[in-house]
């Protein structure tokens, strides 16, 4: 952030105001992680400030201090809807568009008071008064960190902020390994572990409290993975009615889409999943390396993202979005043999 934007800020926060905060759709542990962590630290601050997700998040994200305080837009509607109409300052975190918070877009695009938007995702839009735009930053959450240390705020970091803001920059470095991983990501999360994230607890709680019915589908699911020897390539598909047949709850198939690039030699791995509810195909991309999965994602299957790591999703059956993205691979031949 910059020093005006700074200043800004500062100015906005040093009145009482009425905050919003907003994460993308199906929020993962960086939106959740760093809207929670956000809100605590406002409300420390003396501001009302409240947590609007546009639908669900995932069970092993349902753990973390504080989310019981977020209210589900789908669930809580009307509540929802009055916060937003009385606020006075809207924050929207780690998403570039507003188009990326469903139902909640159009409601967002009426509103008129002061946007602050904290992301670090490509090509952010030019909706907000104060854009902190980092992509080279490992996480929405770690620009929390540093958003609170340009208001000079570190020391009003509580437990449960430190906890939320761990959380986020784990789940969104893949524990620390992904390239946006820095030095400085490491001093951030050895200062919220000294301000009491229990790091242990945190990794036991989001990834060692599987279903048996989730490793199940992780079974169908490796088994349906197709490997393209010829353009290093693995993709994995995942049809409603697989889905139903292994209980499927929200959050199910997270980290799926990993596996691909767990092969030797493939840097491009793809996982379809079919949500019949929405009539569409929703897609993760990842890849190792310079292959752009953001490009890919945004210039064939209505997305984007991040280099490595992407989403977008398909209008037509999983059929014709395996023969579309077989057909649109081809162009690609000689980015995927580098
Ligand atoms: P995931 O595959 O885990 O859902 O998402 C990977 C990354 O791509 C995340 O940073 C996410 O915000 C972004 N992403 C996922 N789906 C979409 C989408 O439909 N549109 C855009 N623009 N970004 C997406
Ligand atoms: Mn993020």
């Amino acid at each position: 952030m910059n020093l005006e934007d700074i200043t800004t800020v500062k100015s906005i926060l040093s009145q009482p105001q009425k905050i919003v905060i907003i994460p993308h759709k199906n929020p993962d542990g960086d939106a959740v992680g760093s809207c929670l962590g956000l809100c605590s630290f406002l409300k420390e601050k003396g501001q009302k400030a409240n947590v609007v997700a546009p639908n669900d998040y995932p069970k092993f994200l349902k753990w973390m201090p504080e989310n019981e305080s977020i209210l589900n837009f789908e669930k809580e509607n009307s509540q929802a809807k009055a916060l937003l109409e009385e606020a006075t300052v809207i924050f929207t975190l780690d998403f570039n568009d507003l188009s990326r918070t469903g139902q909640l877009e159009a409601i967002l695009k009426e509103k008129q008071c002061d946007f602050i938007m904290i992301d670090h995702h490509q090509k952010p839009s030019d909706y907000a008064r104060v854009t902190y735009s980092d992509v080279s930053m490992s996480s929405t959450c770690e620009m929390v960190y540093n958003f609170i240390e340009y208001l000079g705020g570190v020391d009003s970091i509580t437990q449960n902020i430190a906890t939320n803001l761990y959380t986020g920059i784990m789940t969104d470095t893949g524990s620390f390994k992904y390239r946006s991983t820095s030095s400085r990501t490491h001093r951030v999360v050895a200062d919220l572990i000294d301000r009491g994230a229990d790091n242990m607890k945190i990794h036991e709680n989001v990834f060692d409290t599987n279903s048996p019915s989730r490793l199940h589908l992780m079974g169908v699911a490796l088994s349906n993975m197709v490997i393209l020897e010829e353009y290093n390539t693995a993709y994995i598909t995942l049809t409603q009615e697989e889905l139903d047949a292994n209980d499927f709850k929200k959050g199910d198939t997270e980290g799926f889409v990993n596996y691909g690039l767990t092969l030797e030699g493939i840097i491009f791995a793809v996982i379809f999943i079919e949500n019949k509810e929405e009539g569409i195909i929703k897609i993760s991309f990842r890849s190792i390396g310079d292959f752009s999965v953001n490009e890919f994602a945004r210039n064939h299957f209505h997305g984007g993202g991040h280099d490595n790591a992407a989403g977008g999703r398909s209008e037509v059956s999983m059929e014709d979005t395996i023969t579309q993205f077989n057909t649109i691979l081809k162009e690609y031949k000689s980015q995927l043999n580098p």
